[in-house]
């Protein structure tokens, strides 16, 4: 067993410190309020157990939680009340070093929270501890200065969740939509320099890598790029070939046909658009940005974006290359081709290529074989997508624990609807702040994003301020737990129709909420399915304090995500995806759906007939498959989740590797795929997860 400290490390559990704090109050109070020496013995024994139960690391704060809970119910009330005081008088000490401790922690790499904390970010490298060391700061400035104090206290008990309290002290903002198509028609600044519209298509692959990697370190969070803002640039390179192709047929006295010129062209395209798109898959996944990870981007595969003809068949041809290039994967440090986190990659299914007999069918064959081995990419649906409303640029600010607000009702339907209007307001307060931090905001803070086009071409030292009204960026309201919530309230999962209705109501509720705002404020308040990482765990943690084990609702070190059914109820694939459909369409603001595959590599019909179904009915969608590699044995496949000392770890079934740092595991944490660190409770739902279809 492991207890994690206050500083965030992992150290043995040791009863010793445990019983030597209740003897410390013991000693202190009156000689007929003290326990004997048996009754201290036996209420370690009972808190032990209670760890060892919890089946994870506990914190210090749970356990003097547990010895409170443990002396009243020995009766000792006295005893309880001296030892609860003493730890309020530590905690005041403590609070004053609170940040200087977990900075300190962090230079000496011992902080196990950080580790956990975001499945793409090794707090180990100098550059992502530095950017922890900042984090940490600007925390301690959110907690001090910006956010008050019931918005704060709120934070910390689990009942809402207020993102990237590491970066949201200053005007820093989240998720953008880049405008690669104004920078690389129009030209851009990036770090001084004018670039101009570039003359080929590896140039403007090149450019692209340039922006991405300068967006990303000028925001946090992910950024979304389109390929068909890169598609005109392929007849650039054409036009181009076909150029050289004739001077240098005349130099040599060749007598040519144009057809014989465009197919020698034609071949040299086909190079380069393997050139250029290698380049971006590379280069993404090799850049550090200056947060210390890769940068989180998602390339947008849809072929309608661009006029059919030449520039959507070049469109198509850069598509093929990226599904071709993914399929294979990346070298690892062993020269192992692996499935690399990043970039997401997103095709949009259409009437073009949703049937056998569209003219671009083999693209989305491609996708789903990609897919099969990959894990992306993911699937938008044209169709549905037109029905519903579509945005660009989201970020999620706060969440609600819906499942904390069931809980504190007590299952009393009146009490909840209450507490959901006290807990929305809470996160409109805190997202008006956040709206608030931004405005005044000079465009200088950000050249790249505000002046030179991936977000806007503001002058040099306006305010960004009106960018943040009119539906330009929308700020959401994000929601988590609805699976266990609705159980809490109704008995029953929301797939039972008794629960649908009552998981539907909650949706409508939080969509009035944010309209009301939306209407009173002018500013784009939207309702986001959150795609949580680590925050499930907290969530999960501090459920399990404040209300203890509940069955189905706080029993698990990880809730539900968004609208999601739950991952342990056996629903099957198509049921899954039909039923969350009506739920996605009440989260507008973003969410995505998924069902969990076994290894489809061999069947890629039945991919075919699920993105079928994704075409039909909902908009967005993904499919999570296998393909782990242990660098110990070679084993290419499923690495499995095993349990010692009530801690999860990975194991290769092949040799028993239990070392992370010898293979390459990739799973789907929250829409993105992440490769290196799951914290304890992302790990436990990772165990849990069903499949939604079967292998025959
Ligand atoms: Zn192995």
């Amino acid at each position: 067993m492991k207890i994690i400290k206050r500083d965030g490390s992992e150290v043995p559990y040791d009863y010793m410190k445990i019983q030597k704090a209740i003897e410390a109050a013991n000693g202190e109070v009156a000689e007929a309020d003290r326990l004997s020496d048996t009754m201290v013995g036996f209420i370690v024994g009972r808190i032990e157990k209670r760890i060892e139960a919890a089946g994870r690391s506990v914190s210090v704060e749970e356990i003097q939680d547990m010895v409170i809970d443990e002396l009243d119910q020995a009766e000792a009330y006295r005893l309880a009340r001296h030892y609860s005081d003493y730890r309020l008088r530590h905690e005041l000490l403590r609070k004053q070093n609170s940040t200087d401790a977990k900075i300190l922690s962090l230079l000496r790499h011992d902080n196990e929270l950080a580790k956990q904390e975001n499945a793409n970010k090794d707090p180990i490298l100098n550059s992502t501890m530095r950017d922890y060391l900042a984090s940490e700061v600007s925390e301690d400035i959110c907690r001090r200065y910006i956010f008050p104090e019931d918005v704060i206290r709120a934070n910390d008990e689990g009942i809402i969740h207020i993102h990237d309290m590491g970066y949201v002290s200053g005007p820093i903002s989240n998720c953008e939509l880049v405008n690669l198509e104004d920078m690389l028609q129009n030209g851009t600044v990036i770090t001084d320099t004018l670039i101009e519209k570039p003359h080929s298509f590896s140039t403007a692959c090149n450019i692209a890598t340039q922006i991405i990697a300068q967006v990303a370190s000028n925001t946090y969070g992910g950024q979304t790029i389109s390929l068909a803002h890169l598609a005109p640039f392929v007849d650039v390179s054409r036009q181009k070939y076909k150029r050289e192709i004739r001077e240098e047929l005349d130099a040599i006295g060749r007598e040519y046909t144009e057809a014989e010129v465009s197919r020698m062209a034609e071949m040299r395209v086909k190079k380069e658009v393997e050139r250029g798109v290698q380049t971006i898959q590379y280069q993404i996944q090799t850049l550090l940005t200056t947060n210390g990870q890769t940068p989180f981007v998602s390339v947008f595969m849809y072929l309608d974006e661009v006029p059919a003809g030449q520039t959507r068949d070049d469109l198509a041809l850069i598509i093929a290359e990226t599904l071709r290039q993914r399929h294979e994967g990346i070298k690892n440090e062993v020269g192992v081709w692996v499935s690399p986190a990043f970039p997401k990659l997103i095709y949009v299914l259409d009437e073009d290529n949703m049937t056998e007999d569209a003219p671009y069918w083999y693209l989305t064959v491609m996708a789903a074989e990609c897919t099969a081995k990959r894990m992306v990419p993911d699937y938008i649906s044209a169709k549905v997508m037109r029905q519903l409303k579509n945005g660009d640029v989201y970020t999620c600010m706060v969440t609600i624990n819906l499942v904390d607000a069931a809980c504190s009702s007590g299952g009393d339907e009146e009490k909840f609807w209450k507490l959901m209007e006290e807990r929305t307001e809470l996160c409109h307060k805190a997202l008006r702040i956040r709206h608030e931090t931004l405005l005044g905001t000079p465009s200088d803070v950000a050249p790249i994003l505000w002046q030179y086009g991936a977000i806007s071409r503001l002058a040099k030292g306006e305010k960004i301020d009106r960018l943040l009204y009119n539906n330009y960026s929308t700020i959401s309201l994000g929601y988590a737990g609805l699976s266990e919530c609705v159980y809490r309230m109704k008995g029953v999962s929301h797939t039972d129709p008794a629960g649908h209705d009552f998981g539907i109501e909650v949706m409508e509720f939080l969509n009035r909420k944010t309209a009301q705002w939306r209407e009173a404020e002018n500013i784009s308040y939207s309702l986001y399915g959150t795609p949580m990482e680590s925050v499930t765990y907290k969530f999960a943690q501090c459920l399990q304090r404040r209300f203890g084990k509940i069955e189905h609702v706080t029993d698990k070190n990880y809730i539900t995500n968004s609208y999601h059914v739950h991952v342990t109820e056996p629903i099957d694939a198509f049921k899954k995806l039909g039923f969350e459909a009506e739920f996605q369409a009440l989260s507008p603001g973003g969410a995505i759906s998924y069902i969990e595959v076994p290894d489809l590599q061999n069947n890629i019909p039945a991919v075919l007939a699920v993105m079928r179904f994704i075409y039909d009915n909902i908009m967005y969608a993904e499919l999570n498959t296998k393909s782990d590699y242990c660098q110990v044995c070679g084993f290419d496949g499923e690495i499995r989740i095993v349990e010692e000392d009530g801690k999860l770890i990975w194991e290769c079934p092949n040799c028993g590797n239990r070392d992370q740092k010898r293979m390459n595991v990739c799973r789907r944490v929250c829409g993105y795929l992440g490769t290196q660190y799951f914290n304890q409770g992302r790990t436990a739902e990772i165990a849990d997860r069903v499949m939604h279809l079967s292998t025959r």
